[in-house]
């Protein structure tokens, strides 16, 4: 039988009808986030996405209530894009305004204000989540930040309660 446990500890949560609770923890835990037999919460990262071009525009144009359902992984991504974009935008505004091209200077003065809007919202996200806005995103540490995903502890939180006695009380199990 599935046992219902606590995200963060691992601790067999209390059912309280509307919502769990944990003992350890000893806070409200929503159903939402329970989880079974000690697992820990899945997080999603939607590599595939991020490597597909085509989809960047896409990818990077979402609204805040969408960027803040993504993983840091995909919002640091998507930062280092909207920071190349924003900075082609700003090339191109500056090439209008000598050329005195007045309708395009406001198209693109638009665009520029929209990019760093955008840039800012997940430009915060970020700084909630790290406590810091990263100044620069390179491929590089994108790819590193990727290799710690995937090597991410993943396991169950179980305590193997027998040893941990025996070892504490000086027994000796060879
Ligand atoms: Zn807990």
């Amino acid at each position: 039988m599935n046992m219902i446990t606590c995200p963060y500890c691992g601790t067999e949560l209390l059912d309280q009808q509307v919502n769990y609770y944990c003992s350890f923890c000893e806070m409200a835990i929503p159903s939402a986030s329970i989880q079974y037999n000690h697992e820990r919460e899945q997080i999603f990262n939607d590599f595939d996405l991020c490597q597909d071009e085509f989809m960047l525009d896409l990818y990077i144009n979402k609204r805040t209530e969408e960027l803040l359902q993504l993983s840091t992984y995909e919002l640091l991504y998507v930062l280092r894009h909207l920071r190349a974009q924003r900075s082609e935008i700003y090339k191109s505004l500056h090439t209008f305004k000598n050329a005195q091209v007045t309708e395009y200077t406001e198209e693109a003065g638009k665009l520029y204000e929209e990019s760093t809007k955008r840039m800012f919202v997940v430009e915060n996200i970020l700084r909630q989540r790290l406590g810091y806005v990263p100044s620069r995103v390179t491929e590089n540490f994108l790819s590193k930040y990727k290799e710690m995903i995937l090597k991410d502890k993943g396991t169950a939180m179980v305590i193997r309660k027998k040893r941990v006695i025996n070892q504490k009380m000086g027994y000796n199990n060879k």
